[in-house]
């Protein structure tokens, strides 16, 4: 059913070429990206290792205006007619010129392939034989899959635009032309001007990178521009870019906070821990290896968790509870910077070497950290999640090695390459112990470090440095190879868990609200363990006692809030209304306003007020949100 590669021009003509000219096929054997379905490039004949890239970020016409100077590597075996095939998506490719050594640039012929929706179009370059470098000078479109351009009104300070990149999996290839698969690992250097310009009459823009800052603002053709330099080879998906009206804030020696104004120094509170979390790291898994860490918090229209890019985690604002309590979600950004971003998924068919090893990591950071009970709250989660995932998935998808060929990558981030990848990895401290197997992921680490890997190399790693000469316990034939789950898998238990359920049923059987001092210590899983065991039909009166006891209603914890709302819609409970309003003028991510609309669309008054709430809203939602709510709100129109 999924062909190898895309029917496109390209691969036709690659195959036609490859036996008329060179005898050699396009699958070579010495490249990896051939064994990527996600990337036309040929990284096994001509590699790209470092790239000079130069973008103008023009927020009126919201395209970036750019130019990538890529280093070419000819691979051995390389036939000396080789084209450089780099992957593209929406780029206006303007021209293209190659240069040997620092010889002056020659424009040379060069081809965009017909687009494929989820792949984007191939750019074939005719390399003369003696280039060591290729310019690419092109245009993102403005509707680039990497860009989010938000409106002043999307953010929290609501006077200037922003601009974020999110290029995992395979959206780099909307704002840089490049070998766009895992498998490559290139550094760079980049220039970034705006327009307007950021001291002019539109600023104070200020641009940020996933790099090290090189030179402060350098003007370049009459314009400031920033410079920035990553000097560890990295995938193409963790090349990014934020620009808005920022400022920094340091919280250690190696740790700040990047966010607007209003919001940077309830984010330093918020992370404090963030350098005790890399110590835990470190002294569990190995050096830190990339510098500095530090935390860009987006605009509150950003509708999704977290990023980890290298050096600067790209994150939600909605972690900022006011109590400390969202660490987890930092814990596994960071541990990215092991499980991903040091060693990483050569294709995205692996990617649960990304994902469920980072998940497992950011438990023992939290444990170390935070504390056992924290962990075995999580891990009952996450097993209820896994559940969910392997009851909802058809069978092919339950497959840690997933086959993904012929669709969109972003199809496979579900919750099995992260529970059931860190459940696999559990399954294995079970049986070896859990400092064996610390030991062995700060090996792993170290020995593939700024490495791309693929499940069969880690496979084989796994047998030679913790079984060696013996039969491996686990059926690693079914954990990695097969769909569900092999018998005897790891289960976990919470006794804060059943502690904070027997404390709602008890109050609901007429005893006494735990005391506030008594609940202090509950983190953000407690609370929402405590609502969520009570009966979704709760009264007002039931809630107002609640609401006495622990002030939910003004809680700055948005994820206990959605839940609170949910149940004061239901109950029709008076004292949250004017707040909800507030939340939803305030909150964009998707996985707290969709439930709380759903709520409100529950009967004919709601809905009303469902619609005029969104009306007032919507400026300050992302598109993507904007969609949703829409589509929502439009569902129920047709029904009434
Ligand atoms: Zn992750």
């Amino acid at each position: 059913m999924f062909s190898e590669w895309p029917r496109t021009w390209f691969a036709d003509f690659m195959i036609i070429f490859g036996f008329l000219v060179s005898g050699v096929a396009l699958a070579g054997p010495s490249g990896r990206a051939e064994l990527d379905p996600h990337s036309y490039s040929n990284p096994g004949q001509v590699r790209v290792g470092h790239l000079d890239l130069d973008l103008d970020v023009d927020f009126a016409r919201k395209v970036l205006v750019g130019e990538a100077i890529w280093s070419l590597e000819r691979q051995p075996g390389c036939p000396v007619d080789a084209s450089l095939v780099l992957d593209t998506k929406g780029l206006t490719v303007i021209d293209v010129r190659t240069s040997q050594g620092t010889q002056p640039w020659q424009k040379v012929r060069f081809e965009l392939g017909k687009a494929d929706a989820i792949l984007g179009a191939p750019l074939t370059v005719w390399l003369p034989v003696e280039a060591t470098r290729v310019q690419v000078r092109y245009e993102t479109s403005p509707t680039a899959s990497a860009l989010q351009w938000v409106e002043p009104g999307g953010t929290a300070g609501k006077k200037l635009p922003f601009l974020f990149t999110q290029s995992q999996a395979i959206h780099a290839r909307s704002w840089i032309p490049c070998q766009d698969t895992p498998s490559v690992r290139i550094t760079y250097r980049a220039s970034v001007s705006t327009t307007p310009d950021p001291t002019g009459p539109g600023g104070p823009f200020r641009v940020v990178m996933a790099a090290e800052p090189r030179t402060s603002a350098q003007a370049v053709a009459g314009k400031p521009t920033a410079e920035f330099e990553m000097t560890r080879a990295i995938p193409s998906y963790l090349i990014a870019l934020a620009v808005g009206d920022l400022v920094f804030k340091p919280m250690g020696d190696r740790t700040g906070i990047w966010a607007e104004p209003s919001v940077v120094d309830k984010a330093a509170w918020e992370f404090a821990d963030t350098e005790k979390m890399i110590q835990a790291a470190e002294a569990a898994f190995g050096p830190y290896r990339w510098g500095r860490y530090d935390i860009l918090v987006l605009p509150p229209s950003f509708p999704y968790g977290g990023m980890e890019n290298p050096l600067l985690t790209f994150a939600t604002p909605t972690v900022l509870a006011g109590d400390r309590s969202q660490v987890a979600l930092i814990a596994h950004e960071l541990a990215h910077s092991w499980s991903g971003n040091l060693v990483t998924n050569a294709t995205w068919a692996d990617f649960w070497l990304n994902e469920g090893f980072t998940v497992y990591l950011e438990r023992r950071i939290v444990e170390a950290v935070i504390g056992v009970n924290r962990v075995e709250m999580e891990q009952v989660l996450g097993e209820g999640d896994l559940k969910d995932g392997l009851a909802s998935l058809p069978p092919s998808d339950q497959i840690l090695h997933i086959n993904l060929k012929g669709r969109d990558p972003d199809e496979g981030v579900t919750r099995i390459p992260y529970e059931k990848g860190a459940l696999f990895l559990e399954a294995l401290a079970r049986e070896v112990g859990r400092e064996k197997l610390r030991q062995f992921l700060a090996g792993y680490f170290d020995h593939f470090a700024f490495r791309s890997i693929t499940t069969a190399e880690f496979e084989a790693y796994l047998k030679m440095t913790l079984f060696p000469g013996m039969e491996v316990p686990l059926n690693l034939q079914a954990w990695l190879h097969e769909p569900g789950l092999p018998t005897n898998v790891p289960r976990f238990e919470s006794p804060r868990f059943e502690m904070i359920t027997k404390t709602a049923q008890d109050w609901l059987a007429g005893a006494p609200l735990p005391l506030a001092d008594e609940t202090q210590e509950w983190s953000t899983l407690e609370w929402l363990q405590f609502l969520r065991s009570l009966p979704r039909d709760l009264s007002s009166e039931r809630l107002a006692q609640l609401d006495r006891a622990y002030g939910f209603t003004k809680t700055g914890n948005a994820e206990v809030a959605c839940q609170w709302f949910q149940m004061a819609i239901r109950a029709g409970y008076a004292p949250s209304v004017e707040p909800l309003e507030a939340y939803l003028r305030s909150v964009g991510r998707r996985k707290f306003i969709v439930p709380l609309y759903k709520a409100l669309m529950q009967t004919p008054a709601g809905t009303e007020r469902a619609k005029q709430i969104f009306e007032k809203a919507r400026a300050g939602y992302h598109p993507i949100a904007i969609e949703s709510i829409s589509k929502l709100l439009n569902a129920r129109d047709a029904t009434e």
